[in-house]
């Protein structure tokens, strides 16, 4: 790793003021835990001129109950997401989720905004500029052929947050601001905010910022839970995350009433599984849940994106989803 390059360093106390220090800058980045962002400066990976620190924005911090509804600020560390007591009872999956994000320290600083808005991964991309530099790097950043799928166009990078299938099994909402100008904001399915290129995953316009996040809380309360798998049980990304949100009729033995499974690392962007209505109406007894497992298994399109084999992350995705059904 190389030495922090000199950078201009902007501490706004608004959104507002934020956008516009953001606007000023050449080529600048938002700064919130910088656990993912800091590592990537120092690889070359990112060079920006200009760094605009997000954690004095007042209004980007915390957790604020509406009654129905809830904001969670961009800029709110993991560690207090997966301590709230209410998140855990109403979002039982987010809480977790947040929980399972890197290491302790690393939950202490990095960033609700920061975990949605991580960058994708890559064996050939997560590395020194040497190691990059002796491989001619690759199409994501500088290179021309993709290590992964040398014959095409298309960057396989996983993203690899564990928040946003959480957040997606709830319909959440993002609240963003700076496409319009600093007074400027909108507000869009927290599923809109990604695309399928591993190359340039994230719909933000330049400048934009994610403020907040906007939950609805269920109308009648229903069980949810976050899981993953990783090379290192106390601190890593995950090669396969799976979060789950399920209603039983009559409890244990009843009928599937609501299912919905939200998967992360095993494609360019966090996703809920497409079919889940199948299982509506049926018992979750064993066969039923083998299913689930293999349909989750088909949709996870992990690519040789990790040290870890592809076919390893979609049997574990669909494991993970079979055995959360079960526990939950
Ligand atoms: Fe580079 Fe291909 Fe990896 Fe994308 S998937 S980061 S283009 S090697």
């Amino acid at each position: 790793m190389e030495f922090m390059p000199e950078l201009e360093l902007h501490h706004p106390t608004s959104v507002e003021e934020a956008v516009t220090a953001f606007q000023a800058t050449t080529d600048g980045r938002y700064l919130a835990g910088g656990s993912d962002m800091l590592v990537n400066i120092r690889r070359g990976i990112e060079q920006p001129d200009s760094l605009v620190y997000l954690n004095g924005v007042t209004e980007m911090h915390g957790i604020v109950d509406h009654g129905d509804s809830i904001t969670i600020g961009g800029a709110t560390v993991l560690a207090d997401l997966a301590g709230s007591d209410f998140l855990a009872e109403h979002f039982t999956a987010v809480a977790t989720a947040a929980g399972e994000v890197a290491g302790p320290s690393h939950r202490e600083y990095g960033t609700l905004g920061g975990n949605l808005c991580l960058d994708t991964r890559c064996i050939y991309y997560n590395q020194s500029e040497f190691w990059r530099a002796a491989n001619n790097y690759c199409l994501k950043y500088r290179g021309d052929i993709c290590h992964v799928a040398p014959g095409g166009k298309k960057c396989f990078a996983a993203f690899s947050g564990d928040v946003a299938p959480a957040l997606l099994l709830f319909d959440a909402e993002v609240e963003l601001a700076g496409a319009t100008g600093p007074g400027g904001r909108r507000r869009i399915p927290l599923a809109d905010l990604y695309r399928n290129d591993g190359m340039d995953h994230l719909t933000l316009a330049k400048g934009e910022l994610l403020v907040a996040v906007h939950l609805e809380k269920p109308a009648a309360p229903i069980s949810s839970g976050y899981a993953k798998s990783r090379v290192r049980g106390s601190i890593d990304f995950p090669l396969a995350g799976v979060a789950i949100r399920m209603a039983v009729e009559n409890g244990a033995g009843g009928k599937i009433t609501d299912l919905r499974v939200g998967l992360t690392g095993v494609s360019p962007l966090p996703f809920l599984a497409k079919g889940m209505d199948k299982f509506i109406g049926r018992p979750p007894d064993e066969p039923c849940l083998e299913d689930l497992r293999d349909r989750i298994r088909t949709q996870a399109k992990a690519m040789k994106t990790t040290m870890t084999p592809p076919h390893y992350r979609r049997r574990v995705a669909g494991g993970l989803a079979q055995k959360l059904a079960e526990s939950i």
